[in-house]
């Protein structure tokens, strides 16, 4: 994993010593995964590497991988993930909060009101 090519920040996961099984699950086990990723120090750093990298299965950074879909979807113009993630976009403040964003639904509203009627 890397940001930018910096990967220091990943001796600081929450996740270093769980299974490497434990991120790649599905239905109810993704909640545990993310409540793990929302107590972790380099959450911000680890979701700029999946969506920089498009890791398309697991839970990276609080997010499943819809969740990422549905954000590269909507972002297909940013390069630097990190550096998006830091900006006053509501979105990437959204994501900033230490709690599990509803970006679907967020992003499905924001789309909907881009559509003509
Ligand atoms: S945010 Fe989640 S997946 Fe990423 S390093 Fe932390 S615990 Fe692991």
């Amino acid at each position: 994993m890397s940001v930018n090519g910096d990967q220091t920040w990943a001796a600081e996961a929450a996740c270093a010593s769980a299974p490497p099984d434990a991120l790649f699950v599905r239905g109810a086990a993704q909640r545990d995964a993310r409540i793990r990723c929302f107590d972790c120090p380099v959450r911000m750093e680890c979701l700029a590497d999946a969506l920089e990298s498009k890791t398309t299965f697991g839970v990276w950074g609080g997010l499943t991988e819809r969740e990422r879909r549905a954000l590269l979807r909507q972002y297909p113009n940013v390069e630097d993930w990190d550096s998006w993630l830091g900006s006053d976009d509501v979105t990437a403040r959204e994501l900033r909060l230490p709690v599990a964003p509803r970006i679907i639904t967020r992003l499905r509203q924001s789309q909907a009101s881009l559509r003509v009627p």
